[in-house]
């Protein structure tokens, strides 16, 4: 879809002082169809030219309580008053840490400010505490922009070679090729290359760090016994287990994926959810491990962390996820998930809407079932967008990257979804008249 002239004009100018225009380059979307968005409330946003849209990208899955949530704006105001960082310890950080310890049932928490960071710490502790440096990770996750994850996150078909003996595919340029040295990866869900690749590297191998549902390419699942096999092998081998709830973390479950699936990891990673749209973010381990955070074993810092604003809005979010907003979320990723699958279904449309009610996808293929990333790279991106594009002409914004979910907040409601599964059917037909 096109955006307005305001937007246009913006960008222009935007392109002058800031590369592409935008802050990060997935937000580029090509001249004429890069946003700039005015405000959001609830459920919507609004861009310059004042074009509204139902959600559903939710800047890729924080705003779990919905657009300028009035109770978040109100403790953050509130709080905003006595200043916001003293870089010395506040209570409201205390108070999250024990929340967040309550609902994952971790023992130990440290705070700090992106997903990336999260990552990027999780996988020093993992490397100090094992005293080894390897890491496993899996085709088609992603774990921020630091380079110790960059490989493979969204590689080239067939570049990433035979799934037997998959080959390493960095992000881009500007990440060092030694550090290809560090990292095995292998498809998500295949049990016996898994086991294989863990017995002849293990006593080089810190971590294996994975999502536990794909939210890179979009909500894929773990196959049953899978997050098991990785448990066991973890524990068989002395491998400190990560995993990045960056995305499921808050929003899947109030336990996220560890409380799905009932697997726990040695070190967990949230982000988004937990602060609305706030930078927080988080590693929680076992006391084993976090406890050896200090000065002479495992070190960690940052200027930022712990600053009021943001756990003044994580605590806000938790409180409400405890008092029933992620069952709204659910109900209503619920619906769209049903709704979609009808019409699909009625118009005999191959396709699969897969992953949680929290954050799902949909995946135009004819298989019954995918698990990995190279299934989902084999489905029909090109329909897709063409889907989405049409939906975001009538004014319902998923993202149009089929990788990234749907994500609901707890200010969508029944009138949203009945919007939302009309756009949907009206943008599939007509891309089926064009067939
Ligand atoms: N881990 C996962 C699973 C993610 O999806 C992302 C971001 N999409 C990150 C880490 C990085 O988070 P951030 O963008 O906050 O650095």
């Amino acid at each position: 879809m096109k955006t307005g002239p305001k937007t246009q004009q913006m960008c222009e100018r935007a392109k002058r002082t800031i590369p592409l225009g935008v802050n990060s380059n997935f937000r580029y979307w090509g001249d004429d169809q890069t946003f700039v968005i005015k405000r959001g409330e609830g459920a919507y946003i609004w861009d310059l030219d004042g074009n509204r849209f139902i959600d559903y990208r939710l800047a890729w899955g924080p705003v779990i309580l919905g657009h300028a949530h009035p109770g978040v704006v109100k403790r953050v105001s509130d709080v905003l008053k006595d200043g916001n960082l003293f870089a010395m310890s506040n209570e409201i950080e205390i108070r999250v840490a024990e929340k967040i310890c309550a609902m994952t049932g971790m023992d130990m928490v440290r705070l700090t400010n992106t997903g990336t960071e999260a990552t990027m710490h999780a996988i020093r502790i993992a490397r100090a505490y094992t005293g080894r440096d390897k890491i496993l990770k899996f085709e088609g996750h992603y774990h921020g922009f630091h380079d110790y994850t960059l490989f493979n996150c969204q590689p080239p078909i067939p570049g990433i070679g035979y799934r037997r003996s998959p080959v390493l595919v960095p992000h881009g340029s500007g990440s060092p090729r030694i550090l290809n040295q560090l990292v095995e990866c292998v498809p998500f869900n295949d049990f016996e290359l898994l086991e294989k690749v863990v017995r002849d590297n293990w006593q080089n191998l810190a971590c294996i760090i994975l999502e536990p549902i794909m939210g890179n390419s979009p909500g894929l699942f773990p196959k049953k016994g899978y997050l098991e096999l990785i448990r066991k092998l973890c524990n068989e081998f002395g491998i400190v287990m990560i995993l990045d709830e960056v995305k499921t973390g808050f929003r899947v479950a109030k336990g996220g994926a560890q409380a799905l699936f009932g697997v726990k990891g040695d070190l967990v990673t949230y982000a988004k959810a937990l602060g609305n749209g706030f930078p927080i973010a988080a590693i929680a381990g076992c006391r084993k491990i976090m406890a050896d955070i200090d000065y002479q074993k495992i070190p960690h810092g940052g200027t930022y962390s712990g600053n009021a604003v943001s756990v003044a809005a994580a605590e806000v979010v938790l409180d409400e996820l405890e008092a029933g907003a992620l069952d709204k979320v659910h109900a209503h990723g619920k619906k769209l998930m049903e709704g979609l699958r009808e019409i699909l279904n009625r118009k005999g449309f191959p396709a699969l809407v897969q992953g949680s009610p929290g954050m799902f996808g949909i995946v135009f293929t004819e298989l019954p079932r995918i698990f990995e990333y190279r299934e989902w790279a084999a489905s029909d991106h090109h329909i897709y967008s063409r889907v989405l594009l049409k939906m975001m002409e009538k004014g319902v914004m998923p993202d149009k990257d089929s990788r990234e979910p749907w994500f609901s907040s707890a200010s969508h409601s029944d009138v949203e979804a009945g919007l939302a599964l009309q756009a949907f059917e009206d943008a599939l037909t007509e891309v089926m008249n064009e067939a």
